[in-house]
């Protein structure tokens, strides 16, 4: 019988590694270069047919070896990339990893540990635990966290423990949200089976409190528990809602507050932007993202909690896992932390993330994207051709030629996708359609933003 393949772990894993990873960069080194692009030119059909042509079969009767499928597949996969580690690369919150984190997944990856129990995870359980004390510290000046996938698992857990918190005292929860919330959480809403959200209008695009004061006295009833939904960082503009002002009028009404901090959460490392996110201590859970403002690799969400207890909730037992015998001898409970059982070390990337750079190292990338921002935004404002949305708040612009109607303006954004040139998303705000710049590369430089703009008017209608 022929050795099995090696495996990554163990005192021989970096041996059996070391050649396979050599192999891997050299494809992720030779697919960019083949790519030449934010994103390969041609569009779907293009570059389905060339990783069809790389890929297939892709199982065949015998293998190609382990040098083989790895060469061919990343370098397909890298050269038919939307590379967000390219400056014009730049749609959506989708962030460029930093080295140091991806190198930290391949550590994960490698010891596998799963967060389920603690004799699958013994140091990274109690490393996962430290990172959710900084965290909920860093957000509330207490409390708890639960990693999780992202914002969306984030804010469906935030709705969940708000959910039994009313159930548990014979009341069914309410929740009042803003137009310009995430749309995750009206799909969370219908998942927990809680009556549809109430959407107040933000024509503004954020929260008015006088809109939500006026909300909140019409659904105070004693069969039900409010809870306000407000965003720091909203998906298309990368607005922030008035969070002092919420926080004060859910206090007067006795409401549950939960912020959706996804995209605005990484403002917490940076002195200089900070200040926005004001009043986000208040909040009962607040949704972090840190695949969107903390270059990490997805995943990288996290739920955190001001009262840890809110946690509690989530305890269940799985003999096999969390026997009580075996809990009251010591071994921590991990079943708890999350509704999934095997579970990545997702903690480690963020950990080694936190570490290396510190406050003022993640600050300085922070504000590093938020002054290529308001660089972007004053290049448009001088343009002759072009419109501005707003100053921005975060690292979001959101422009359009002045002369092109709603349908120029998604075929430019096409039109550049297919040319391989520049990833830009779209937006829908005030009734019209918007080209978005999510800015979130540490790297992007004004030169690049300069780039940007032209090819933007090379496709523009005079
Ligand atoms: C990105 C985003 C989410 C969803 O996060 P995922 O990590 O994609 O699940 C939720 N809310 C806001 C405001 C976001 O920007």
């Amino acid at each position: 019988m022929r050795t099995p393949p090696p495996l990554a772990g163990g005192a021989q894993g970096p041996d059996a590694l070391q050649p396979l990873l050599t192999t891997a960069l050299d494809a992720l080194r030779e697919g960019a270069a083949a790519r030449g692009g934010p994103l390969p030119p041609g569009g779907p059909t293009t570059v389905a047919a060339r990783l069809h042509e790389a890929a297939t079969p892709l199982l065949p009767h015998h293998g190609t070896g382990a040098r083989t499928a790895l060469r061919t597949l990343v370098h397909a996969t890298a050269q038919g990339a939307a590379d967000p580690a390219e400056p014009l690369c730049a749609a959506h919150l989708h962030c460029p990893p930093l080295a140091l984190a991806a190198a930290a997944d391949l550590a994960a990856s490698a010891l596998n540990p799963s967060l389920d129990s603690w004799d699958q995870a013994p140091a990274a359980s109690a490393l996962e635990a430290l990172l959710t004390t900084t965290l909920a510290t860093e957000v509330h000046g207490r409390g708890d966290a639960l990693i999780t996938t992202g914002g969306t698992e984030s804010n469906q857990l935030a709705l969940l423990l708000a959910r039994e918190r009313a159930t548990a005292h014979g009341r069914t929860p309410r929740i009042l949200t803003g137009a310009n919330a995430h749309h995750s959480l009206h799909r969370a809403a219908w998942l927990l089976g809680l009556p549809t959200p109430v959407t107040l209008p933000t024509p503004t695009g954020t929260l008015d409190p006088a809109t939500l004061a006026t909300a909140l006295a019409a659904h105070t009833a004693d069969d039900t528990d409010l809870l306000v939904t407000a965003t720091a960082g909203t998906t298309d503009a990368g607005l922030i809602d008035p969070l002092t002002d919420i926080a004060d009028l859910c206090a007067t009404h006795g409401a549950r507050l939960h912020v959706d901090a996804a995209y605005g959460g990484g403002l917490l490392f940076s002195d200089t932007h900070r200040a926005k996110l004001h009043g986000l201590d208040r909040a009962d859970s607040v949704t972090l993202d840190l695949h969107k403002l903390g270059w990490q690799p997805a995943a990288a969400g996290i739920l955190t909690v001001r009262d840890a207890t809110d946690t509690h909730t989530l305890t269940h037992r799985a003999d096999y896992l969390n026997a009580d015998d075996d809990t009251e001898a010591g071994l921590p409970d991990l079943l708890g932390r999350s509704l999934r059982t095997t579970r990545r070390p997702d903690a480690l990337k963020i950990a080694v993330t936190l570490k290396a750079l510190g406050r003022t190292g993640l600050g300085a990338l922070v504000d590093h994207v938020c002054d290529q921002a308001h660089h972007l935004a004053d290049a448009i404002t001088a343009h002759p051709h072009f419109d501005l949305y707003a100053t921005p708040t975060i690292s979001t612009v959101l422009f359009r030629p002045t002369h092109a109607d709603d349908d120029h303006i998604a075929h430019i954004r096409r039109k550049l996708l297919t040319e391989g040139t520049a990833v830009l998303g779209r937006a829908q705000l005030e009734g019209r359609r918007w080209l978005k710049a999510t800015l979130l590369n540490p790297h992007t430089t004004p030169d690049d933003l300069t780039t940007l703009l032209k090819l933007v008017e090379g496709t523009s209608p005079r």
